[in-house]
């Protein structure tokens, strides 16, 4: 029983590591790549405090102390950078009723959309706005 816990603990820390230091690459992570920065952000945060703490005890020196904040400042630049990018673009999964308020209005049938091209419009025309083939006035 021990010995089967020690040997899950000691997988555990070691795909928490290997999980760790595939995060640490560039690339962004395709299936979450929010909480992959918001991971990457706390452990920039971890890391500035770390600096802090070491700085403050006298085990790194002014200028030391001085390049690692600076470099991590950048790297947290990146990330807040990346993040809000991402948050332009996806929904925050904290909005859930404007995205289901969208959803609502995606199920209901639109009227003056082009058929050849999918541009919506606010009133019937003759033709499409976008592509410039003529609609099909749908009631
Ligand atoms: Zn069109």
């Amino acid at each position: 029983m021990t010995i089967a816990l020690a040997s899950l603990l000691a997988v555990a820390v070691l795909a928490f590591i290997l999980f760790v230091r595939t995060e640490d690459l560039p690339e962004p992570e395709p299936v979450s790549p929010f909480a992959h920065l918001d991971e990457r952000k706390a452990a920039i945060y971890e890391n500035l405090r770390d600096a802090q703490f070491e700085y403050r005890v006298g085990k790194l020196s002014d200028d030391d102390y001085q390049q690692t904040k600076l470099g991590l400042q950048k790297e947290l630049a990146v990330v807040m950078a990346e993040i809000d990018r991402i948050k332009g673009t996806l929904p925050a999964p904290g909005i859930e009723p404007r995205k289901a308020a969208v959803k609502v209005a995606a199920a209901a049938p639109k009227p003056n959309t082009c058929a050849s091209c999918g541009a919506q419009f606010d009133r019937a025309l003759k033709f499409c706005g976008e592509c410039g083939k003529p609609m099909k006035v749908r009631a």
